[in-house]
């Protein structure tokens, strides 16, 4: 193949490879409309509530109605708080038991919000637990060379800060996926999720260390562990499946055989260009979200120019986007607004990367391509206005669209055409055959 100058040519070879193999398994219906989630914050492992039940009930309704992110990722609803590991997934007492956490659901519901919960239980459990000794839990513990168990200590202070705790923290054990008691306990989990409303879980952490030595759980010593947990994430998707297949699995990994188990991703954080490769490499894969942290616009540009949705983490989870970043918060509804306006293209639309277009005076931009419909998504992601001249090839004779934040879709009548962008401004140029 001859010297192409950029990396599409050698991703599209692989794309076309690991699409051979792999079998991509359908979201469910609702998130055919996917734009992201905002994430909040129950209670800390240290007992600090940020959110209980009715207070999240409250604050997202009213984030939704104007952000339009009407999926809640609550993280922290059980006894211990977030990242406690705990073997008990009961709502949590102080939060308002398991009456005020069916009453948030309903009113979420109501609202057309869904709610998904973050989740250790798929490969960790907290071992200072009472139940952990109580139930014999250690029997399916994943065992190092010398038969320890595998052990994780959660080791932040905060959520904002990263600083180091010093103090006292939950230490995880790590379960065996290939013991099938272990997978029954975490299959009637499941269950109970779904009987108590639960319309989804982040599989955190998702995948497993290298190797299990145990010798007592059936498989040999040293087992890998990587083609085991895919199995059980198999079973587990489809007990959910047949229990509600509009229950959804999301999981914290991009590994590219969990797009048979999973229906979203929680990879991205902030999405550099090892994102934008792999993105190019799987075009059809939407269900993703860039990190959005507090007054990051230009966040919310990139997520609209890879065409996958924002995930809000606002005050390191502590609150939400319009409680404390209001216009963010109106910013990213007036996006939501535009991708749902057009959601083959900008919401389901493939990711094209750079090719089939351009720009000049330094704007970056990337296009999305959905049946003959094409978006040329323009950004500046400087803090000085730009000029650019923007260039989409192979659209002769369709409708030119061309949409900006706050004013609107406009009719265009020929390309190349120049474009003012403001500091940290998109605009979306869209080429359409009706
Ligand atoms: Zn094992």
């Amino acid at each position: 193949m001859p010297h192409a100058g950029q990396w599409h040519s050698g991703a599209e070879e692989f794309s076309a490879y690991r699409h051979q193999s792999i079998v991509i398994s359908p979201p469910p219906r609702w998130m055919d409309g996917f734009v992201g989630w905002s994430e909040i914050l129950g209670k800390t492992y240290l007992g600090e509530v940020f959110h209980d039940f009715k207070h999240c009930a409250d604050e997202s309704i009213r984030d939704a109605q104007v952000s339009g992110l009407a999926l809640i990722f609550y993280y922290g609803h059980t006894n211990i708080g977030a990242e406690g590991a705990d073997y008990d997934q009961s709502p949590a007492v102080d939060l308002g038991g398991e009456a005020g956490f069916k009453t948030m659901l309903d009113r979420l519901h109501r609202a057309g919000c869904r709610v998904m919960l973050l989740d250790h239980l798929h490969r960790w459990i907290n071992s200072e637990a009472p139940q952990y000794a109580a139930d014999g839990l250690s029997r399916y513990a994943v065992r190092d060379q010398s038969g320890k168990p595998i052990e994780a200590r959660w080791w932040k202070e905060t959520f904002l800060s990263c600083r180091r705790l010093a103090g006292p923290t939950p230490v995880w054990h790590e379960m065996c996926p290939f013991c099938r008691p272990w997978l029954d306990v975490y299959l009637r989990h499941v269950t109970t999720m779904i009987e108590r409303g639960v319309d989804g879980l982040e599989l955190d952490t998702l995948l497993p260390i290298d190797a299990c030595y145990s010798a007592h759980h059936g498989h040999e010593v040293g087992a890998k562990l990587l083609p085991v947990k895919l199995e059980f994430l198999r079973a587990v998707r489809a007990h959910a499946k047949a229990l509600n297949p509009e229950f959804a699995i999301f999981g914290e990994a991009t590994f590219p055989e969990c797009r048979e188990h999973l229906d979203g991703y929680y990879p991205h954080r902030f999405v550099d260009e090892n994102g934008r490769i792999y993105r190019y490499t799987f075009p059809e894969l939407t269900q993703q979200a860039v990190r959005v942290g507090n007054y990051a616009y230009d966040a919310v540009n990139k997520a609209l120019s890879l065409g996958i949705g924002v995930e809000t983490e606002i005050q390191g989870l502590r609150t939400t986007t319009l409680r404390h970043c209001p216009e963010l918060a109106r910013y990213i509804g007036e996006v939501n607004r535009f991708k749902r306006k057009h959601p083959e293209l900008l919401i389901r639309g493939a990711f094209r990367d750079t090719v089939g277009a351009s720009a000049g005076g330094g704007a970056l931009w990337s296009v999305l391509e959905a049946d003959g419909a094409k978006a040329l998504v323009l950004r500046n992601a400087t803090s000085k206005p730009i000029n650019t001249r923007a260039r989409l090839d192979g659209v002769d004779g369709q409708r030119l669209v061309l949409w900006r934040p706050f004013k609107g879709e406009k009719a265009l009548r020929r390309l190349p055409v120049n474009i003012h962008l403001g500091p940290y401004e998109p605009a979306v140029l869209m080429a359409m055959s009706e």
